[in-house]
């Protein structure tokens, strides 16, 4: 938080703007900006004022206002960042996209729709998915995030081992550059090789090089069909090598989620779904196609598992059948914050055949620094979710907590990896951007910063390290997301 901080706006400015959008979608008084200083990561930093856009025209005069004042600007869309990113750490204003929301066009013809960014994913999704096409990109938070959040963090979800993240789907944007001149990269074709390719580079950039107005996203065919199969294994090394053993016979599975023996017994305990406790490592598998393919596709996995120790495997064909294997991995979160008054949540990703490696060495972590961590993720593109048993109340714990938190990052950078698989840098993972760049390449990244946003009024303070991080300043640990047990004594967040 940044504590005594002088208000980046005067009355002159807030003047200016609500020229600009209306006096009532300007928002001074502090109950109402409190909430735009919140994300999923329990930081909170209050921006001087909120300022609801509609239309491109009217972000682009914004933006051309607080450049010439240089007020600090950070975009927001649906607030459910896991980084820290949408915060306002430099105060100024948050720029609130949700109210532009509209599906500006769905053309099977071309396959792809034209939305604004405020518009939900799920929204989208079902939408499409009603016409017989697909929208892949799943985070599990599709049923409130935003696809402008979604394409500045390339958020993903369980299906993106076949279908990958949001960047895979953009082809292409319409951006407001930070001094308000508006440009589109990128445009309608499948195929587009002209130039640097802008709109990757917008894709990711977590808010700091241009407030995204107006997307072209790819669809494709709904899969017509799926099978899901629950297999229950020994122990991770077992589970590792059906893993590895599925892709090695040529299967792409659309989902291949794994869950450690704590995970098992907690969800057991929590929801009663008649999983194994013996088990001490669980897959969930979803395979998608033709109807044709799916029974031979089914045995195909299930030999597989069975061929690497599995002491059980369950498949479902039928659609109430599988949402049952499913809702063991659906409740983990919630099931999962009632281990601990905190739990710590990362996103550490490796390279598929790393993952056993990743495990062994994430426990004796846990060993070393005296917490319990649980582990599981999405097993099939190495993206994991470890989950540091804390309490944030208590000093030693949280220093032994983010003593892990440096730890799972060494080790996932020793393994070839990456700190963050889905959910961005924002400041929660800043100070540790040196673990996995070089000098070069993080000035490279600054170059381009500043190239773009000479005067850095586009959400400072992010991904880089920086002295207004508040993380150093005694807040929850760096680089984490912190779950704790919400209203309904659930996690109010979880992967
Ligand atoms: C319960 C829960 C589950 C989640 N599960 C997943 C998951 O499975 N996978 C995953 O990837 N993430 C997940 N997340 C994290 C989060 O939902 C994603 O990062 C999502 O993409 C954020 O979208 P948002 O609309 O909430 O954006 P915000 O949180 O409002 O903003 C995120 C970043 O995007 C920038 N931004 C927002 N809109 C724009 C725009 N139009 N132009 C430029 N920059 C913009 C902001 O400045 C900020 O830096 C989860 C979060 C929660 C709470």
């Amino acid at each position: 938080m940044m504590a005594n901080r002088e208000p980046a706006v005067d009355r002159a400015f807030l003047k200016e703007l609500t020229r600009v959008v209306g006096p009532d979608r300007v928002l001074t008084k502090l109950e109402s900006r409190y909430a735009y200083g919140l994300d999923a990561t329990y930081h909170q930093a209050a921006p001087d004022v909120v300022v609801r856009v509609r239309k491109a025209d009217e972000v682009s005069r914004v933006l051309r206002l607080c450049h010439r004042e240089g007020v600090p600007v950070t975009p927001r869309g649906a607030g459910t960042s896991f980084s820290g990113g949408p915060i306002p750490l430099a105060g100024g204003v948050s720029l609130a996209l949700q109210g532009m929301n509209r599906v500006l066009e769905f053309s099977p013809g071309d396959s792809l729709a034209v939305v604004e960014p405020g518009v939900v994913t799920g929204d989208l999704q079902r939408l499409v998915e009603a016409e017989g096409w697909y929208y892949p990109p799943d985070p599990q938070s599709a049923d409130f995030c935003t696809i402008g959040g979604n394409i500045a963090e390339n958020a993903s979800g369980p299906h993106g081992v076949k279908y990958g993240s949001t960047r895979d789907y953009l082809l292409g944007l319409e951006v407001v550059l930070p001094d308000g001149e508006v440009i589109t990269v990128g445009g309608r074709t499948i195929k587009n090789v002209t130039g640097f390719d802008l709109t990757r580079l917008f894709c990711s950039s977590e808010g700091m090089l241009g407030v995204v107005t107006k997307a072209t996203v790819k669809l494709i065919p709904r899969p017509e069909s799926k099978v899901v199969l629950l297999a229950f294994f020994k122990d991770w090394a077992q589970g590792g090598r059906a893993v590895a053993d599925i892709f090695a016979a040529g299967i792409l599975p659309t989902t291949l989620e794994i869950m450690d023996d704590v995970s098992i017994r907690t969800v057991e305990e929590y929801g009663h779904f008649g999983l194994r406790l013996d088990a001490g490592a669980m897959l969930l598998i979803e395979v998608d196609g033709f109807i044709e393919t799916m029974d031979r596709q089914g045995r195909a996995v299930s030999a597989i598992c069975e061929k690497a120790g599995a002491m059980e495997v369950r498949v479902a064909h039928d659609p109430a059948r599988q949402a049952e294997l499913w809702k063991a991995r659906k409740v983990l979160s919630p099931a999962t914050s009632r281990l601990a008054p905190t739990r710590v949540s990362e996103d550490v990703t490796v390279p598929r055949s790393r993952l056993p490696e990743l495990v062994v060495r994430l426990k004796e972590v846990g060993k070393e620094v005296g917490l319990p961590i649980i582990v599981f993720g999405h097993a099939g593109d190495g993206n994991l979710h470890p989950g540091i048993l804390t309490d944030e109340r208590d000093p030693d714990k949280w220093a032994r907590a983010e003593r892990a938190v440096e730890l799972c990052f060494k080790h996932t950078i020793e393994l070839g990896g990456t700190l963050s698989g889905e959910h961005g840098v924002g400041f929660m993972k800043s100070p540790f951007l040196p673990l996995e760049y070089g000098e070069r390449a993080i000035r490279l990244m600054k170059d381009l910063k500043g190239a773009v946003d000479p005067k850095g009024i586009l959400n400072p303070g992010k991904m880089f390290p920086d002295p207004r991080n508040p993380l150093r300043a005694g807040g929850p640990a760096a680089g984490a997301a912190v779950g704790q047990p919400g209203p309904a004594g659930g996690e109010r967040h979880g992967p």
